[in-house]
């Protein structure tokens, strides 16, 4: 660990090559922790499905074995950097079943559940663009619908980048914002989730943290849990930010941030 970094929390949020549009294994990963001072990382790939949603990015169904491999041998032969088996799950109507299911044959220390998809919205990072996209106020009111279903269906631990929907612009007034954000940010409460502070906005057209500084604040005063995530789609992202993200978290008013395994949380003191 470098001596100039402050200890650093965990990273939870990591990718591989396994969802087409990353870099690496979870070894490199490690490397890459070492290398940034962070002593605990989470793999949360893209988790398969089993009716070919959003394949383009993410593992086939029948290469989720190799990513156990891949996790497993990570961690074995890391000394100094604790590995977690996590995944990246997306909500969308229809996914509980096989989510379930899923969950009982895998032992996850951690799961985050993300919306990336609206019907007509989708991520141009993919190559499908905008299909018909209606007006702002229309994109984020379908969003945060779905995150609310996300989260009764009580099966992610993490909502990831929250307010994913402005990287694509989509900007509309504060108060439209919070009227539309704060239903579906009420049921992650309810619900026991945490939140993410995710760095990797900072990288993309906005340049602000995923989720906005308002949303932070919000979470802090309902007691949402927060950990921290690069979403790191190359090695060299790992707990990219993570000082700055930390004094960012404090100012919205949390004092503590997030351990987990075995899908089961500790706090620690921010
Ligand atoms: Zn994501
Ligand atoms: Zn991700």
């Amino acid at each position: 660990m470098k001596d100039n970094v402050p200890h650093l929390p965990p990273d939870n949020h990591t990718h591989t090559l396994l969802c087409k549009h990353a870099k690496g294994k979870p070894a490199d990963y490690v490397r890459g922790a070492i290398h940034a001072g962070v002593s605990e990382i989470a793999c949360t790939d893209h988790c398969p499905t089993d009716d070919g949603f959003g394949i383009g990015h993410r593992m086939a169904l029948d290469q989720f074995p190799m990513y156990c491999d891949w996790v497993a041998e990570a961690r074995a032969a890391s000394k100094t950097v604790r590995v977690l088996f996590g995944i990246e799950a997306d909500y969308y109507r229809g996914c509980e079943k096989f989510l379930r299911g899923f969950y009982e044959q895998h032992d996850f220390d951690i799961i985050l559940g993300s919306v990336h998809f609206l019907d007509y919205w989708c991520d141009t990072q993919f190559g499908r663009g905008f299909t018909g996209a209606p007006d702002p106020v229309q994109v984020w009111t379908d969003y945060f619908q779905l995150v609310a279903e996300m989260a009764d269906a009580k099966l992610y631990d993490v909502v990831s980048h929250f307010d994913l929907p402005k990287r694509f612009g989509n900007k509309i007034n504060r108060e439209t914002f919070r009227d539309l954000a704060l239903p579906a940010l009420d049921k992650i409460a309810a619900a026991g989730m945490c939140i993410e502070l995710n760095t990797s906005g900072v990288n993309h057209p906005h340049k602000e943290y995923y989720p906005a500084f308002d949303i932070l604040k919000w979470s802090a005063e309902r007691g949402v849990g927060l950990v921290f995530g690069s979403d790191a789609h190359e090695p060299e992202r790992v707990g990219d930010r993570f000082v700055a993200a930390m004094a960012t978290a404090r100012a919205a008013g949390f004092t503590h941030f997030q351990r987990f395994e075995k899908r089961k949380r500790t706090a620690v003191a921010l």
